[in-house]
């Protein structure tokens, strides 16, 4: 099961016992049984599904759930603290320093994606000011060498490795020595990966840590690894000092459950994920955000950061106050539309709304969609200031709407697409009505009134 279906099914589950109209012991315990089956299917951990279900149980009282408050809230807000809980090991992991060298070193099993995402973390820094280099001890591959230069060059990063030498040791002291008398500040050394834990690369592992000396071993876990996540986390932790995960190949088929088991395995924080097998598919993992997103509450969090981010100052009261009105008209959709373009990557705010964005701007099909919403803002430039100012699109005849296509040089279909798509999110929009936008860092009001 994958992840956005994990959440489909705890938010149902949910809303079925909420809907009942006796909340019992039988009904909150059909709920937890229905959310029990649903983490167990995206391969966590069964110790950490029952140890959930435990404490949810110890949390929730039923007087309360009896008693009409809102049940669906109580009930949601103990599974996103129980899930919360699994996630977050309570410790923040090294990161490294600006103008201080550190060592950074990747384990993993063989196709985790170990390789691409040590480019990935090298890059993401090096976009923050860093200078990041990378090291090669992975000798076992063949081709390793190649894929990491190959990446390396690509990001213009540099990076050091051998054909002729077969000591992956050496390799990482020698790299390590070299850059750090170039005032490298950040080396990442790639080490082997193996298709099953075998001995000997945990003993191969052991010497590379030695000689390396990182500030920081990674562990990284490719997302479809299922119910082996747990006991491959702990192999690598009880070999090698793990202080932190990251999460690959989020954007598959993959059942992202493995991600808590590893965690709770390793005792060290998810850092980062990988979402694609681009350079710059890669994104700092947050628990709150991951998990509200994950139950369809939203991400208030990222969602009012980002809107401070990319909203001018001056619009920011503006957007809030219309999104807790909840009317949504076309004038609305036409500034968001803007606000869109302006902001490079498409789609950084309303991305974190749900349902927002991923129909409208499907990942990977950026420029499409910037077209798609060009023609859009093209088709609305041709309409009355009454149209753009309703929130009934009804209003629009079919003379009106040719009248609009020809006025944009666009066919007729191209305006009831536009409509469609307006009236659907005029429905997302709608689910905000009401809504107190919580305050930077507010986490307690997350799923008021989210009648999604
Ligand atoms: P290694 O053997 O652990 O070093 O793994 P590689 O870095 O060679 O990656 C194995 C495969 O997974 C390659 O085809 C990568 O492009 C792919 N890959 C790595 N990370 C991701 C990711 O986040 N998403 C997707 N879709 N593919 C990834």
């Amino acid at each position: 099961m994958v992840l956005a279906q994990l959440g489909g099914s705890i938010s149902r589950a949910i809303q079925q016992m909420s809907n009942a109209t006796i909340i019992d012991e039988k009904a909150l315990n059909d709920c937890l049984n229905e959310i029990t089956r649903a983490l167990l299917q995206s391969d966590v951990q069964f110790k950490l599904v029952r140890d959930m279900q435990t404490n949810i149980k110890k949390i929730v009282n039923l007087d309360d759930l009896a008693a009409g408050h809102n049940k669906r809230r109580i009930i949601q807000q103990a599974i996103f603290n129980e899930l919360c809980k699994i996630l977050d090991p309570g410790k923040s992991s090294f990161t490294p320093k600006k103008g201080k060298p550190s060592v950074v070193m990747f384990v993993g099993l063989q196709g985790s994606g170990k390789t691409t995402t040590c480019t990935k973390y090298a890059y993401y820094y090096q976009k923050k000011g860093w200078k990041p280099a990378l090291v090669c001890a992975d000798t076992f591959r063949a081709g390793a060498f190649d894929q990491l230069k190959q990446n390396a060059t690509k990001a213009k990063i540099p990076f050091y490795g051998s054909y002729m030498e077969s000591d992956p040791v050496k390799i990482a002291e020698e790299g390590v020595e070299r850059f750090k008398k170039e005032n490298c500040d950040l080396i990442i050394v790639d080490t082997s990966g193996r298709h099953k834990q075998e001995a000997a690369l945990f003993e191969e592992m052991r010497q590379v840590s030695e000689a390396a000396k990182p500030d920081l071993i990674i562990f990284v876990m490719d997302s479809s690894i299922g119910q082996a996540a747990f006991d491959q986390a702990q192999a690598f932790k009880q070999s090698v000092a793990v202080g932190a995960v990251i999460i690959t190949k989020m954007d598959g088929h993959a059942k992202g459950g493995g991600a808590l088991s590893a965690v709770a395995a390793t005792k060290s924080p998810v850092i980062f994920i990988g979402t694609g097998e681009h350079m710059d598919e890669f994104e700092v993992f947050d628990v709150k955000p991951f998990v509200s997103r994950l139950l369809g509450m939203g991400d208030w969090s990222g969602f009012m950061d980002k809107i401070q981010e990319v909203v001018p100052m001056d619009q920011q009261p503006e957007l809030l106050q219309k999104l807790s009105e909840g009317n949504f008209t076309l004038r609305i959709m036409y500034e968001q539309f803007q606000n869109l373009l302006k902001m490079g990557p498409i789609g950084q705010v309303f991305s974190m709304l749900p349902g927002f964005s991923a129909e409208l701007m499907p990942k990977g099909h950026e420029k499409e969609s910037q077209a798609k919403i060009k023609r859009y803002m093209t088709m609305m430039d041709s309409m009355t200031n009454e149209e753009l100012d309703s929130s009934n699109p009804k209003l629009m005849n079919e003379s009106r709407m040719m009248r609009i296509a020809r006025g944009a040089g666009r066919p007729i279909r191209d305006v009831m697409e536009m409509l469609e798509e307006y009236k659907r999110l005029a429905k997302v929009w709608s689910k905000m009505k009401g809504l107190k936008i919580p305050k930077k860092g507010e986490m307690s009001s997350l799923s008021r009134n989210m009648n999604a």
